[in-house]
């Protein structure tokens, strides 16, 4: 989506695991996805709050189910909106005239695919997922609670195999996270509070090797 942007570079492993994930949605009988933000060509800095979107490994996939055939233009997808599935409360909750079988259906298969590291979505959406997940829950663990991410979720993929430069985060904790630390988020703002700007580090070096590539 929103072709103009130029985010729509990823790792392979990145590009791999959405066309992973679309392959399995069409299998399950969903529309066609739409895909947000991956990175810009070979990386490359991106605003505040937006920083996770610099190696490749990250990528938004709109929790929008409406697609059809007309959607598909370059222009078309230039102003397509993606609405909320969330009701901002207090306390917000999932919208359930917005929230349907498909967007469960579309989480799990992202949740589960291999390579995958976590999966940012609203915290009313996890609260929900906490409510309504039945049978296997070993998956609900990946899915983690963030502010904003109430039309898209986030998908974060584990450092590929021989990048010894690349960091995971902080593993996840045990436990399906329908507990304590979910229930923290809603006594938090629905954005998160503006931090005093601090000078951004410097590039690491091979990030500035790339960017002087032609
Ligand atoms: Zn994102």
């Amino acid at each position: 989506m929103r072709l103009s942007r130029n985010r729509h570079w990823g790792h392979p492993l990145t590009v791999g695991f959405v066309r992973d994930l679309a392959a399995a949605a069409a299998k399950a009988g969903l529309a066609t996805l739409y895909i947000g933000d991956i990175g810009q060509p070979r990386g490359g800095r991106l605003a505040y709050g937006h920083a996770s979107h610099q190696t490749g490994l990250d990528v938004d996939v709109w929790l929008n189910l409406d697609a059809k055939p007309a959607h598909e233009s370059a222009a078309a997808r230039e102003n397509i909106a993606t609405p909320s599935l969330v009701l901002a409360g207090p306390p917000p909750r999932v919208d359930p005239r917005a929230f349907r079988a498909g967007h469960l259906a579309l989480l799990r298969l992202a949740a589960t695919r291999p390579g995958v590291d976590r999966v940012l979505v609203n915290p009313a959406i996890k609260q929900h997922l906490c409510e309504i997940v039945s049978g296997e829950r070993g998956w609900l663990r990946l899915v983690r609670p963030w502010w904003g991410h109430d039309s898209h979720m986030h998908v974060h993929m584990r450092c590929p195999p021989g990048s010894p430069s690349c960091r995971d985060p902080p593993p996840i904790p045990p436990g399906d996270g329908c507990d304590a630390t979910l229930a923290w988020w809603f006594s938090q703002p629905p954005v998160p509070p503006v931090r005093p700007s601090t000078p951004r580090p410097d590039l690491p070096a091979a990030c500035v090797a790339l960017g002087r590539l032609p």
